[in-house]
C-alpha cells in the first residue's frame, strides 16, 4: 500500500497539516510529490497538493485519493520545501503558500453538481425547480442566476437533492492541429516511400522531405503556410500511416507581433568591469553570494544584469530578473529580449491570466532560461538556477500584501542558497535595511558611481511653492517650471511631468466649515472622480452623489482640492496650447497594450509632455528628455508611516534620473512646501550618502529598522469594544511572553481606523533578538481559531510590514 501526505483546499488553521490518503492501486505509480490531486474531505471533494509518499500511515480508515488533477507534478521537490519555509517565516497556512507559487489560472474553482437521487423525489421538489433536472443533472453554475434558483437552494437545504463538489477543470491550453512522422514507422521505410514517389505525389514528397529534416512535430497550419501545400497531401499521408495526427500547444504570445532587434554585449566601462567581476566569480564557482549593486540612475547597471546572465546561460542554467511591476515596461522588456531572444519569458500583471500561464509552461517544460517578472516570478520553476537579479531593490512592491505576506527578497535569497548561485539587489537608492547589510559586510557592496558616457547627473532646483503664492502665482506651475517648459518646448526637446497622487489626491472640502466627506464604511476620505462627477472611496469602492451643498453647514462653497493628473492636463491644454500631452495614470494605462502605445507616442516624438503618476519615475529611457518636473514633492511625507521620507528621497531620486541620461544635458525642477525637508533637500543634490546616514539617526533614535525588526498585529471586528478587548489581550499576552527589550505598542487604533465597517486596531512589535516570538505568535493564532471562525474576529499578522495602515 502506498500513502500520500496531502496539504488540502480549507483555509482553516485546524486543517492547515497534511492529512494521509491511500494512493489507489491504479495510480499507484502516477502520482507523485509536487502534484495536485481530488480527494474526498468530510462531505466534499476537494483539491489538495501532495508534499509526501510513504509506505504507511498511524492513521486507521484512510480514504482513497478520487482523482488526478495534474499529470506531472507543479512544484518541484525545493518549491515544495521553500513552501515549508514561507509558512514559517510568515505564518501563513501551508496552501496558500502553495497556491502562491502557481499561476492564477491553475487555481481551478469548484463548481457543484446538483441530481436527483432518484425520479420518486420528483415531485417533493419545488414546481419551478422540477423542470430543471428534465435532462439528468445540473450544473450549479449553469442555473446560479435561473429565477427557480432560490428554490433550488431551499430544496438542497431540505436534502432532497444530491450535491457532489466537482472541479472545474478550466481550459487554459490552446491546442492546434498538427502531424509528426509516424514513431511507429522505420525512418528507412518512410525514405524508401518518399523516393517511390512520383510527380503526382511531388506534394508528399515535399512534406516529408522536410520533416525528415526538421525532425520535430508541425503544426498543420506551418506546414501548409511554409511548404505552400493544401490539407490534400498531409491527409493522404496520415491515411498511408506514414504521419501521425497530434494535437500541438499552442502558446498565446504576447509579443507575437514585435520584432525585437537583437543586441549583443556592450564592451564595458571600467567600473562594470570591476563589479561583474565578482559576480561572475560567484557564478562560475557555484557560490552564494548576495551583492548589493548601488548604482546612481544611467550608470549601467541593466547592462551588467545582462552580462552575469549570459554567462549563466552559458553554464546552461537559469536566470530569475525581478523588475518593479510599474517598470515592467516594454523598454525593459526589449533590452532583455533584444539580448536573449525567445529564451526570454515574461510575466507581469498586464497578461491575460492564460498569456501567464502559457510563460509558465514554457518555464516549467524547460523552453526558455531567462524570466524577466514582477514579485511572483520569483517563484519560477526553474530548476538550475544561476542567478536572481532584483531591480530597484528598494521598491515597496517587493512585498505581498495579502497572504502569504512575504518579501521576494527573502525567497530570493532562499532559493540562492538552495542552488548556489549569486543574488543581485541593484538600485541607486537601496533601502536602508539593504545598505546597512551592505555596509555591515553580510551582502557584497558593488558601487556604480558615475553615469555612462560621463554624463551628468542634472541639476536640480528647488522652488518654494508657498513663495510663489505669496507672489500671487496660484497656478500649479511655478514661474521656473513653467519658463523652462516654454524654453525646452521652444527647443524641441521633450518634457516629463510627475504628480505624485498618493498624498491627499481630489478630495472634496467645504471652504467655510472645513468639512471634508468621509465613507461611511472606512475612516477614509472620498475621493473626486471627475468623469462620472461622483465621490469614491478607494478601499470599500463606496460611492456617492458629489455633494453641491456642505451637508454640515449648507454653504455652497463645497470644492474638490488637490490635483490629480487630470486637472493638471487640462490646465496645460490652456498655458500651453501648442503642446501635445500623454497622460499616464491607473485611469489611461488600464486597457491592454494602452502603456505601451502611450509611450511609443511619447517616444515617437508626436507628444512633447509625458505627465503621469509614479509610475513615470522608473525605468523609462528617452534620448530627448531634459527637463523633469515634480509638481509637489512633499504629498508623501505626511502619511504615517516610519519609510515616508525614504520613500520620498527614492521617488525623488528615480524621477529625476530620467532626465540627460544621453548626450543632452538635464534639469530637474521639485516644487515643493517643505523645502527644507532633508529628504527633498538631499535628494536634490543627488547625495544618497547623506541621506543614508541622516535616516540611521533618526531610525535608530525611534527604533525602527534596521536597528530594530517589527512585527504588526491587526485585529479587525464590527465592535469597536471587541476589537480593541482582543488586541489588548493579544498585546499584554505578548509582553509576559517576550524579552523586556521588546517593545510593544498598542493596543491602539489602526491609521485607518475603519475599513468596510469593521474597526482595525493594531499592535506593534519593535524587537532585536527574540526567539520566543515566532512560536508564540504560532500559539496566539491558535488559541484564536474559534474565535476568529465563530465571532468573525480577522487577525492578521505581518513579520516585516511594509505597509503601517
Ligand atoms: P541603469 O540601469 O543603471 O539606470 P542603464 O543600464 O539603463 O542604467 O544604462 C544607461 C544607458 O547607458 C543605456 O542607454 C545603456 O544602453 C547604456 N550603456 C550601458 N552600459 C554601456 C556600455 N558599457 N557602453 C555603452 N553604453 C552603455
Ligand atoms: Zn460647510
Ligand atoms: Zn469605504
Amino acid at each position: 500500500m502506498k500513502v500520500a501526505s496531502i496539504i488540502v483546499d480549507v483555509l482553516a488553521k485546524g486543517t492547515d497539516r497534511p492529512f494521509d490518503y491511500i494512493i489507489p492501486q491504479s495510480l499507484e505509480d502516477v502520482v507523485v510529490k509536487g502534484m495536485r490531486v481530488i480527494v474526498p474531505f468530510g462531505p466534499r471533494k476537494i483539491q489538495g497538493f501532495v508534499i509526501n509518499i510513504k509506505e504507511s500511515s498511524d492513521v486507521a480508515r484512510l480514504k482513497e485519493i478520487d482523482e488526478m488533477v495534474d499529470l506531472q507534478p507543479v512544484l518541484t521537490e525545493e518549491l515544495l520545501s521553500l513552501g515549508k519555509w514561507l509558512t514559517e517565516e510568515t505564518l501563513c497556512y501551508a496552501m496558500s503558500a502553495f497556491q502562491a507559487m502557481l499561476p492564477a489560472a491553475m487555481k481551478a474553482k469548484y463548481d457543484k453538481e446538483i441530481s436527483l437521487p432518484s425520479e420518486e423525489v420528483k415531485h417533493q421538489l419545488h414546481e419551478s425547480v422540477r423542470p430543471l433536472f428534465s435532462k439528468g443533472s445540473i450544473r450549479f453554475s449553469d442555473v446560479k442566476n435561473h429565477p427557480a434558483a432560490p428554490y433550488l437552494l431551499k430544496d438542497i437545504s431540505k436534502n432532497f437533492l444530491d450535491v457532489t463538489y466537482i472541479v472545474k477543470n478550466r481550459v487554459n491550453k490552446k491546442m492546434m492541429r498538427g502531424v509528426m512522422l509516424s514513431p511507429s514507422m522505420q525512418q528507412e521505410d518512410i525514405e524508401k516511400y518518399r523516393d517511390g514517389l512520383g510527380k503526382k505525389g511531388e506534394k508528399q514528397k515535399i512534406v516529408l522531405q522536410y520533416l525528415l529534416a526538421q525532425k520535430e512535430k508541425m503544426s498543420v497550419k506551418h506546414l501548409k503556410d511554409e511548404l505552400g501545400i493544401t490539407d490534400a497531401p498531409i491527409k493522404s499521408l496520415i491515411s498511408k500511416g506514414f504521419l501521425e495526427k497530434i494535437e500541438i500547444e499552442l502558446y498565446r504570445n504576447p509579443f507575437a507581433k514585435r520584432e525585437f532587434q537583437k543586441t549583443s554585449a556592450l564592451s564595458l566601462t571600467e567600473e562594470q568591469s570591476k563589479v561583474i567581476k565578482p559576480i561572475h566569480t560567484s557564478i562560475e564557482e557555484d557560490k552564494h553570494n548576495v551583492f548589493l549593486l548601488y548604482g546612481v540612475t544611467g550608470s549601467g547597471k541593466t547592462e551588467v544584469y545582462l552580462q552575469s546572465i549570459q554567462r549563466v546561460l552559458e553554464k546552461g542554467e537559469e536566470a530569475i530578473v525581478l523588475v518593479p511591476e510599474i517598470s515592467l515596461t516594454p523598454q525593459m522588456v526589449t533590452r532583455f529580449k533584444g539580448r536573449f531572444g525567445s529564451k526570454v519569458a515574461v510575466l507581469h500583471s498586464g497578461l491575460s491570466a492564460g498569456e501567464k500561464y502559457d510563460e509558465w509552461r514554457k518555464i516549467q517544460r524547460g523552453e526558455v532560461s531567462v524570466v524577466v517578472g514582477a514579485r511572483s516570478a520569483i517563484f519560477a520553476p526553474f530548476k538550475n538556477l544561476g542567478i536572481i537579479i532584483i531591480d530597484e531593490e528598494h521598491e515597496s512592491s517587493y512585498k505581498q500584501e495579502e497572504n502569504p505576506r512575504y518579501h521576494a527578497r527573502d525567497v530570493a535569497i532562499y532559493r540562492g542558497e538552495y542552488h548556489n548561485c549569486p543574488v543581485v539587489l541593484g538600485s541607486a537608492t537601496p533601502t536602508l535595511e539593504s545598505f546597512a547589510r551592505g555596509s555591515k559586510g553580510n551582502y557584497t557592496l558593488l558601487t556604480l558611481s558615475k553615469r555612462m558616457n560621463n554624463a551628468q547627473m542634472p541639476g536640480v532646483e528647488k522652488v518654494d511653492m508657498r513663495e510663489e503664492l505669496r507672489n500671487g502665482n496660484r497656478s500649479m506651475f511655478s514661474t521656473v517650471l513653467f519658463e523652462k517648459m516654454k524654453d525646452r518646448l521652444a527647443k524641441g526637446e521633450q518634457i516629463v511631468l510627475m504628480l505624485n497622487k498618493r498624498g491627499h489626491s481630489s478630495f472634496i472640502m467645504c471652504r467655510d466649515c472645513g468639512f471634508v466627506p468621509t465613507c461611511p464604511h472606512c475612516e477614509i476620505s472620498l475621493t473626486y472622480h471627475r468623469h462620472q462627477n461622483l465621490m469614491k472611496c478607494h478601499y470599500c469602492g463606496h460611492q456617492e452623489q458629489l455633494a453641491t451643498k456642505c451637508p454640515e453647514c449648507e454653504s455652497d462653497h463645497i470644492r474638490y482640492f488637490g490635483t490629480g493628473t487630470q486637472k493638471v492636463e487640462e490646465e496645460l491644454t490652456k498655458v500651453i496650447p501648442e503642446a501635445s500631452v500623454v497622460r499616464m495614470d491607473v485611469d489611461t494605462t488600464s486597457r491592454k497594450g494602452s502603456h505601451e502605445k502611450l509611450l511609443a507616442k511619447f517616444e515617437s516624438g508626436q507628444a512633447q509632455i509625458l505627465l503621469g503618476t509614479q509610475m513615470i519615475a522608473k525605468g523609462l529611457d528617452f534620448e530627448n528628455v531634459t527637463l523633469v518636473g515634480v509638481l509637489s514633492a512633499d504629498t508623501m511625507l505626511h502619511l504615517p508611516d516610519f519609510r515616508a521620507s525614504e520613500k520620498t528621497f527614492q521617488l525623488l531620486t528615480q524621477v529625476s534620473g530620467r532626465a540627460g541620461r544621453h548626450s543632452l544635458p538635464g534639469e530637474v525642477v521639485i516644487q515643493t512646501y517643505t523645502p527644507e525637508h532633508y529628504s527633498i533637500d538631499l535628494a536634490s543634490h543627488h547625495d544618497y550618502d547623506a541621506f543614508y546616514k541622516k535616516e540611521m539617526i533618526m531610525r535608530k533614535m525611534l527604533k525602527y529598522p534596521p536597528f530594530y525588526y517589527l512585527a504588526l498585529v491587526t485585529v479587525a471586528h464590527e465592535n469597536m469594544a471587541v476589537a480593541m478587548g482582543e488586541t489588548d489581550k493579544i498585546a499584554s499576552f505578548l509582553q509576559n511572553k517576550l524579552s523586556s527589550n521588546a517593545i510593544i505598542l498598542g493596543a491602539v487604533p489602526s491609521p485607518i481606523a475603519k475599513i468596510k465597517d469593521r474597526y482595525r486596531y493594531q499592535c506593534m512589535i519593535k524587537y532585536r533578538n527574540e526567539p520566543d516570538l515566532f512560536s508564540s505568535l504560532h500559539f496566539l493564532l491558535e488559541q484564536y481559531k474559534g474565535k476568529m471562525q465563530k465571532q468573525n474576529l480577522t487577525i492578521n499578522v505581518d513579520l516585516n510590514p511594509y505597509v503601517m495602515m
